[in-house]
């Protein structure tokens, strides 16, 4: 039984990293989705638990597909779940600078192998932090995040809109 892992911020998951997930899912026996908390990417839109609940909720329709959280080494985890490989998206030549020298870090560190995906032309410009961007000022994104996330963002932002809006009209 192979596994792979799929680690990310997921914060929140969009079509593109489903895409990922779908075609690990045909490739992989086991595919372990982790959410991480990630301080070099600012301030966390929703907490691990819900970003977590939103990934299982998106994924239901994969049977071979298990999601965790973890806040260790990428490596760890991957000992941990017992993955034979990491699978990472690829959109832009800037993601792969990155991603390549992690991968090799990796490898250094544990011996476990990264693999890349390219992803689907449609989805290259998808990124949380984009996204996150354009829900916040109400902007539709429903055609870039699965139905419940879109839900979840436009509650989330439409209720930080109004606590705003409150605050302005008390001063
Ligand atoms: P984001 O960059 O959207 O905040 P994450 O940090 O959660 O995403 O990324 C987790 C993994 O998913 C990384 O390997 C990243 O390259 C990949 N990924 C992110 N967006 C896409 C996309 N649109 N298509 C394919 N892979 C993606």
């Amino acid at each position: 039984m192979t596994t792979v892992l799929y680690p990310g911020s997921f914060d929140p998951i969009h079509n593109g990293h489903i895409e990922i997930i779908e075609t690990a899912a045909r490739l992989f026996d086991d595919v372990v989705v982790a959410a991480v908390r990630n301080p070099q990417k600012g301030a966390q839109l929703f907490t691990l638990e819900q970003r977590q609940d939103l990934i299982a909720a998106s994924t239901a329709h994969l049977p071979n597909v298990r999601i965790t959280m973890f806040s260790s080494l990428v490596v760890d985890l991957a000992k941990d779940v017992g993955a034979d490989f990491i699978v990472k998206g690829l959109r832009v030549v800037t993601d792969f600078e990155s991603e390549l020298m992690m991968a090799q870090m990796n490898r250094q560190v544990s011996g476990v192998i990264t693999m890349f995906m390219a992803s689907g032309p449609q989805y290259g410009f998808l990124a949380s932090k984009l996204i996150r961007e354009i829900a916040r000022f109400g902007g539709d994104v429903s055609s870039m995040v699965p139905p419940g996330v879109a839900k979840l963002l436009a509650e989330r932002y439409g209720e930080l809109r109004r606590q705003k809006g409150e605050e302005g009209a008390g001063d």
